[in-house]
């Protein structure tokens, strides 16, 4: 990890007054090892925070899952990222009722796996200096009167631990178990499945597209290739009996085989989740998607939950203050307000969405990123104002649906 990607802006001497305020001995117990948490542990231990993570998995062997992200990835990750990724996107065709659109994209979309990202992550997490420790699920926690005890299940024997920590940040996902011990409510979650799939003849390999189907979802489906030959078609849903059913046609449609099937729950984002816990004389942190930090346009969280974990590492340093959490917290809302307005949108909507898409606005949405939603929407006002006024009257519209909406 190059030292300049770490946008920690903490002076050296408030390290040490986390080791010179009577917590010296005290580390930080990372509860989760995967992209947040790890992310999280390799930026506090590259500061001289003892940190230990503990995660339930017994190997480093975490579900293979094909994912988009942007350019921004690289950025925040530095080198770190480089072995996760397969693929390069630099066109999307969106499609809908007979329509579509394509923008290029002047910075291309990074196609990860998964399980490599994690084990990339875990290697730098180590090399700076923090502790891995595999098969330990934790259970509960208490303050005592120097910090937080954690209560950890061995895995391997069901035997229960106990370990001492100034700090805990709970990157243990969208059911986080961290954040129930600590007194956040549970979050509300949306079903994602998808299917690695052999691509079609007439798709080039860096090419993505996207479906809008409402009367299947109110999100959408995307096929994202992660090689010249096999893809990821998936759909986010509200429902996971439906969704699985919806995918399974909509690849019988396109006559798709299921080479193998990937799903998972994913928070929504309804509202800012504070990051911070008081608990005793000790703070709980959350990062990732245990904080609910998934842009909800998309469903996206890789890239968000690694800004959730440096805003909670700067909070660390700084003692609270973390200009990256504010500025997450306000491309989150954007997100939120944005997904508002889709989730009523309509067949009619989404074709005259598409019509609507000239190429100034076209040119917007391929020069800033899904991390820029600020950016890609201003241009919009300027360039093609109709469509905001869509937004707009997707925004104060009731629902026509009948099914329940997840965002009303
Ligand atoms: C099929 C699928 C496709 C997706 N596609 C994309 C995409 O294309 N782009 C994108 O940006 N996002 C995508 N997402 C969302 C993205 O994967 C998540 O937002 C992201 O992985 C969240 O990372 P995280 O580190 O916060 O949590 P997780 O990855 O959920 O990690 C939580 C970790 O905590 C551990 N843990 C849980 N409980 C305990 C416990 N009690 N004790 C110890 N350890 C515990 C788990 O084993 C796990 O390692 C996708 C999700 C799915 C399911």
């Amino acid at each position: 990890m190059r030292e300049e990607n770490i946008v920690l802006d903490a002076p050296q001497k408030e390290v040490s007054l986390i080791s010179g305020s009577g917590i010296a001995k005290q580390f930080v117990a990372v509860v989760g090892g995967s992209a947040a948490g790890l992310f999280a542990a390799a930026l506090l231990a590259r500061r001289g925070v003892p940190v230990r993570v503990f995660e339930r998995i017994e190997s480093l062997e975490p579900a293979a899952r094909t994912l988009i992200v942007t350019h921004r990835m690289r950025a925040l990750l530095g080198h770190a990222a480089e072995s996760s990724i397969v693929n390069e996107i630099r066109r999307f065709e969106l499609f809908t009722d007979g329509r579509a659109a394509a923008v290029a994209l002047k910075q291309p979309d990074l196609i990860i796996e998964r399980r490599a990202l994690i084990q990339g992550l875990a290697g730098e997490a180590q090399r700076a200096g923090a502790s891995l420790e595999l098969g330990r699920r934790f259970h509960a926690l208490h303050p005592n009167g120097r910090g937080l005890v954690l209560e950890v299940e061995r895995c391997s024997d069901g035997k229960r631990e106990e370990a001492h920590a100034g700090s805990i940040i709970g990157g243990d996902g969208a059911s986080s178990r961290v954040a129930r011990a600590a007194g956040w409510p549970p979050l509300e979650t949306v079903p994602l499945v998808q299917s690695i799939v052999r691509l079609p003849k007439d798709m080039p390999a860096d090419t993505a597209r996207v479906w809008f189907v409402p009367q299947d979802t109110p999100y959408f489906y995307w096929l994202i290739p992660e090689s010249a030959e096999r893809g990821a078609l998936g759909v986010i849903g509200e429902n996971g009996a439906d969704t699985r059913r919806h995918l399974e046609r909509f690849l019988e449609k396109r006559n798709l085989d299921p080479i193998e099937f990937q799903g998972a729950r994913i928070p929504v984002y309804k509202s800012w989740v504070p990051v911070r816990r008081r608990v005793g004389s000790s703070f709980v942190y959350l990062v990732g998607d245990a904080a609910a930090q998934v842009k909800v346009t998309t469903v996206g969280g890789i890239v968000t939950g690694f800004r959730g974990a440096l805003g909670v590492a700067q909070a660390i340093l700084n003692g609270g203050s973390s200009p990256e959490l504010r500025t997450l917290r306000r491309e989150l809302n954007l997100h939120l307000l944005l997904r508002r307005s889709l989730h009523r949108f309509q067949q009619p909507d989404y074709s005259r969405l598409v019509d609507l898409l000239n190429a100034p606005a076209i040119q917007s949405l391929g020069e800033y990123s899904r991390d820029e939603a600020w950016r890609i929407l201003w241009r919009i006002c300027l360039y093609q104002p109709r469509l905001l006024l869509l937004g707009l009257r997707g925004l104060l519209t009731r629902s026509r649906v009948s099914r329940p909406a997840v965002l009303s």
